[in-house]
């Protein structure tokens, strides 16, 4: 196991410290402070600009084979060194070791994918109206790429936009997550051992808001891509509209899961309940509002409820545990307030429903129902352990219900009748649908919202496309 030790800036290849004072790592477990943070000033940021400036007009010319060659590498790293990287991610983020192994491999998958696509970025010939004429649709990088990601997935959420970047010969300078740095800059480490040359990946932390600030409108960067809640994606995208950037936007949501009355409960209950506590619901596509039919609706309730019930509560380190602290305390007083208020309102605390202990950051595995619609939790993204089981009757109803937020990540039905998983597919207003399975997240597939969750992708062809430019070149001879 490796021992959790301080985290520097990468930049222009260089491991260093920052010029400002160095910040606190937490363990979420214990609440203790664990290590130190470098954190980058002004120069810092300066230093990766020019880096990431110079290495562009080199990294673009790399073949893609040899560029997806190093990246290969880089993947092969993330294997090798899984078990290090899993037990630095738990120390610092708090998820069970076994889902911190699962991201670890998981970003190996990433890096091969975009490996493999970094050498299908073609372009097309269009016939030409005149025969003397070649018109050529070429695919260009965009150039520098400023990434900001958040502490849930602290490998997860960097390897999508940095192994898109560099697969299609951008340069990166990634702002990683403050409270979970360590197994984020184990990320970036594969990819420097791997071969990827001085400034093509570039690692910062900081105040994120003065580093957003500074490099998203900064000439350099000609893209920008964030991953965290909608109320910042919003200002982000106001900044990059102004210096008209390139934008990704993966924020947040408050996915229905809608559970039909010709439903396979058991199956439902499984899935559902095993995605909605995971890394103790802190993900931005996990299950949030059940709505199930009130033919169903007992029996579902008690699986789910028994399901919550089951989990091993403890520090995501020792054996057995099956779901962690949450990551920071912000989102254990946020399931204090979300309880109160919907208890307040009329809710019914089905199970759990408070904090646990005084060390750490743990919260009950909580299920709240017949929460109604006035109640924050309907409104606002839970971000943890809570589950909120509501009822409904009709389609029509059910529809209106899922489609009431200004979300739209990820939504999930269960139904054993097609005709209904047809409609509620086109139905529902989401950017990722998933039926009688959870199928998201995969490197090959499209991953990204729609409404105030964001644009664009970060999974699919469709994320290598947001890091190239389209160019015509047409020739007359
Ligand atoms: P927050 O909104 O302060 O931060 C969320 C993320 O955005 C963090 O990684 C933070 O570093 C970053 N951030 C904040 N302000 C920024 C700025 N001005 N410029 C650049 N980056 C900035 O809140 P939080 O307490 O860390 O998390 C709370 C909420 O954030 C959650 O309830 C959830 O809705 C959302 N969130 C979403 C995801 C996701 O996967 N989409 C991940 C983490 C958090």
């Amino acid at each position: 196991m490796a021992t959790y030790t301080d985290t520097q800036l990468f930049i222009d290849g260089q491991w260093k410290d920052g010029s400002e004072k160095r910040l606190t790592v937490l363990n979420p477990a214990t609440g203790e402070a664990i290590a130190t943070l470098a954190h980058a000033g002004r120069k810092d940021l300066d230093d990766a600009l020019a880096a990431a400036e110079r290495a562009f007009h080199q990294w673009k010319r790399v073949s893609p084979l040899e560029r997806s060659q190093i990246m290969r590498r880089a993947a092969a790293l993330m294997r090798e060194r899984k078990e290090e990287i899993a037990a630095l991610m738990t120390t610092e983020q708090g998820k069970p070791l076994v889902e911190s192994r699962i991201e670890t491999l998981a970003a190996a998958d990433t890096i091969e994918w975009f490996a493999e696509e970094a050498r299908r970025t073609y372009g097309r010939i269009v016939p030409a109206r005149v025969p003397n004429v070649t018109q050529l649709v070429v695919k260009e990088p965009v150039g520098p790429v400023a990434a900001f990601t958040p502490w849930n997935f602290p490998i997860n959420q960097a390897v999508r936009k940095v192994s898109a970047a560099i697969a299609s010969g951008c340069t990166v300078i990634l702002k990683g997550p403050e409270e979970t740095p360590a197994s984020c800059a184990a990320l970036i480490k594969a990819y420097a051992d791997a071969g990827v040359p001085a400034g093509v990946v570039n690692l910062v932390f900081g105040v994120p808001a003065e580093i957003s600030s500074y490099l998203i409108p900064h000439p350099v960067i000609k893209k920008m891509s964030f991953t965290g809640s909608t109320v910042v994606g919003k200002q982000l995208a106001a900044l990059a509209g102004q210096h008209m950037k390139r934008v990704t936007m993966e924020l947040g949501g408050h996915a229905p899961a809608v559970v039909f009355g010709d439903a396979d409960i058991g199956l439902a209950v499984k899935i559902l309940s095993a995605n909605k506590f995971r890394n103790a619901g802190q993900v931005c596509v996990a299950p949030t509002r059940f709505l199930v039919h009130d033919s169903v609706f007992k029996d579902f309730v008690d699986g789910f409820v028994a399901s919550a019930e089951a989990l091993k509560v403890g520090d995501g380190l020792a054996e057995g545990v099956t779901m962690g602290p949450l990551a920071n305390n912000r989102r254990v007083d946020a399931m204090e307030a979300f309880t109160a208020d919907a208890k307040a309102k009329g809710a019914k605390v089905a199970t759990g429903g408070e904090r646990i202990g005084n060390r750490g950051y743990f919260f009950k595995p909580t299920v709240l129902t017949d929460v109604p619609l006035e109640a924050r939790a309907m409104n606002e993204e839970p971000f943890g352990p809570l589950a909120i089981v509501n009822r409904f009757s009709d389609y029509d109803g059910v529809v209106k219900e899922a489609n009431r937020l200004p979300y739209g990540l990820a939504a999930y039905a269960y139904t054993t009748s097609a005709k209904t998983m047809t409609n509620i597919g086109r139905d529902i207003e989401s950017g990722m649908v998933s039926i009688n399975h959870h199928g998201l997240g995969l490197p090959e597939i499209p991953f990204g919202g729609i409404k105030d969750s964001g644009h664009g992708s970060e999974g699919g062809i469709e994320a290598m496309e947001s890091y190239l430019n389209t160019k015509l070149v047409t020739q007359a001879v």
